[in-house]
């Protein structure tokens, strides 16, 4: 089909991104699906169980699956605004009279906040570019203050930690959402949260755990993963005698989707992942040394520390390209025309190359077009 398209697959140096379609999908997570598209299924009975059954590999109390992280901060939010009270419920995204306020740490902001937003939250930032102080979130929790979302991939230090932000929302009786949308791996992470008693955690099923790109999971309280699921796509509730759907329609899986997660979660917390990481240092080193006999560029192991955007604990490889005249957003652009086609991403005028989506062989690819961009670079 893609070939009829004229749409060609390309190298994945950039990791689990979504504009490269996420991640790849194996063969039980594709077995399942096919299990679910031969089938129909009550779909509230299958939200039900699928949310059992992720509570149970992940000790959290309850869980839905989504169809993505982005919907889960949407219902999250949602749901903390409207506490199950169907008036309430179907007026969104009107807000009036609501507690409709998000607390965000500015130092969180980032390119997904604003879908909070979609949910007819107002968002309500906190501290200074650099830092939040205690103080900082004391003062602005008041009596319209629905949630206060956490972002993981803390920037840098100063901000205020996860464990401060629960503790002051909590004694305030204010629920904690937050977004772990890509803090995979290390799968500890699945549980991490929960067990701080973040009262909602999200993640992206579609990133390292490998279900198709429009899955997501909602972690946490029972009672406000079930509003999450009553304000989702397969609840049809009755306001003033009509029968209705909530905001969370546009927002919806479906049964192959779920049951794709589910395998795809399953199987996550079964992997080795001590394994793959092996076999990333192995692609990385192989580029390292190969890169390192290149003129005109500057090879090094990159170890991104909590903030560099993705994973924290994927190392990759970093080029940079002192004194010429090509910068490494042109680089990065001149990849992309290679045969096949690479997608590195560029941060700061450098190139970086990550192993995580490199199936066996690509390094190869990767290096040896490299090489010719170069050498064409220098002449
Ligand atoms: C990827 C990501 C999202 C969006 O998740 P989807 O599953 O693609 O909807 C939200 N927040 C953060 C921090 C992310 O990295």
């Amino acid at each position: 089909m893609l070939e009829e398209l004229g749409v060609r697959p390309v190298i994945n140096a950039a990791g689990t991104v979504t504009v490269l379609g996420g991640c790849q999908v194996d063969d039980e997570v594709l077995d399942a699906m096919r299990e679910a598209a031969k089938v129909y299924v009550d779909m509230n009975e299958l939200h039900a169980k699928a949310g059992e059954f992720i509570a149970r590999l992940t000790g959290a109390e309850a869980a839905y699956v989504t169809n993505g992280a982005a919907a889960g901060l949407v219902l999250s939010v949602a749901a903390c605004m409207t506490m199950g009270k169907t008036d309430l419920m179907s007026k969104l995204p009107a807000t009036d009279g609501m507690k409709n306020e998000v607390i965000v740490q500015w130092a969180h902001r980032n390119m997904y906040d604003y879908n909070l937003e979609l949910s007819g939250a107002r968002i309500k930032e906190i501290g200074h570019e650099r830092w939040t102080k205690r103080t900082d979130l004391e003062d602005a929790i008041n009596e319209k203050t629905a949630a206060v979302v956490h972002f993981v991939f803390d920037p840098q230090e100063g901000v205020l930690p996860l464990n401060d932000v629960i503790e002051i929302s909590h004694e305030r009786g204010v629920p904690v959402i937050v977004d772990a949308a890509a803090e995979l791996p290390p799968k500890e992470n699945l549980m991490k949260f929960v067990k701080m008693k973040a009262d909602l955690v999200l993640f992206s099923g579609g990133k390292d755990i490998g279900a198709p790109n429009d899955t997501g999971i909602i972690l946490g309280r029972q009672d406000l993963v079930q509003q999450c699921m009553r304000l989702g796509p397969h609840s049809y509730e009755k306001v003033d005698s009509k029968v209705r759907v909530y905001i969370g329609r546009p927002m919806k899986s479906s049964k192959e989707d779920i049951l794709g997660l589910l395998a795809a979660s399953k199987r996550y917390l079964q992997t080795d992942h001590e394994m793959r990481i092996r076999e990333w240092d192995r692609k990385l080193q192989y580029m390292i040394s190969e890169l390192s006999e290149c003129k005109g560029v500057n090879v090094r192991r990159f170890e991104p520390t909590v903030g560099h955007n993705r994973p924290a604990c994927i190392p990759r490889v970093e080029l940079e390209f002192p004194n010429s005249p090509t910068s490494a957003g042109k680089y990065a652009e001149e990849f992309k025309k290679q045969d096949p086609p690479i997608y590195a991403y560029v941060m700061n005028d450098k190139l970086y190359l990550n192993p995580q989506c490199l199936k066996d062989g690509e390094e190869r690819i990767v290096v040896s077009s490299l090489r010719r961009l170069l050498s064409s670079h220098s002449t």
